[in-house]
């Protein structure tokens, strides 16, 4: 497969840089070259964490974890774009776009990212999020327009689901049942330079010829054993 003249995007979305290598580099490639990607819904896990960003729009800090330093939930949902991405020095043609989920701004000036998982999932570590979390908090110190933030916190607000629960009468409007959530909030540590380390990778991939396909993939070994049937 030859690489047309200009890839069709020119933003790294940071959920890429957590999820984008785990099978094989392929279709990483394919999307970034020609937008091609296998579309996938998770119709539950969107609406379980859209009230959990509700809930937390223009919360105090401190509310989400007593670590947290004074300030308030300010933003939430929205795009962000860095400048173009340095590698070695050098300016690459790639920037990095994504959503964060909420953002705190401390009395000082400085801001905290939260990024909120609905989840029973043993994965959801901050060593597994923390390039994703980095690669927001790299745009938002590196803004392609407008105002720079300093970033003092990441973390992961996670809700476990911990089983049924009856609530007060009329508490709910059409039941009173209900499911409840355990939370944890996982501070993340700033490592700015395993981001850069993940990026040069990255970025090298995407920029190559089109890597080979991997044996581990449910998705090609399907495909390949169905174009045999079919042959
Ligand atoms: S094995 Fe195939 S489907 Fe899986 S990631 Fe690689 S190219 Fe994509």
């Amino acid at each position: 497969m030859k690489k047309p003249a200009a890839p069709a995007r020119e933003f790294i979305a940071p959920s890429d840089l957590t999820f984008g290598f785990s099978t094989c580099k392929r279709c990483i490639w394919i999307k970034y070259w020609f937008s091609f990607e296998l579309k996938k819904d998770f119709p539950l896990v969107k609406s379980l964490s859209t009230f959990q960003e509700e809930y937390f729009r223009r919360a105090p800090m401190p509310a989400l974890d007593p670590s947290l330093p004074a300030g308030t939930v300010k933003q939430w949902g929205q795009w962000v774009k860095s400048k173009n991405i340095l590698i070695n020095g050098v300016e690459s043609q790639w920037k990095l776009r994504g959503i964060y989920d909420l953002l705190g701004h401390y009395d000082d000036g400085s801001v905290g990212i939260i990024d909120c998982k609905v989840s029973d999932s043993d994965r959801d570590s901050g060593d597994f999020y923390a390039p994703q979390l980095e690669a927001y908090a790299y745009t938002l110190e590196n803004p392609l327009s407008g105002k720079a933030f300093e970033v003092q916190t990441m973390g992961l607000l996670v809700w476990k689901l911990g089983g049924v629960a009856q609530t007060r009468p009329n508490e709910f409007a059409s039941n009173e049942m209900g499911f409840g959530v355990n939370q944890l909030y996982i501070p993340v540590a700033r490592n700015p330079e395993r981001l850069s380390a993940l990026l040069e990778e990255f970025i090298s991939v995407i920029d190559g010829d089109i890597p080979d396909q991997g044996s581990e993939c449910h998705a090609c070994n399907y495909l390949d054993g169905r174009l045999k049937l079919e042959n």
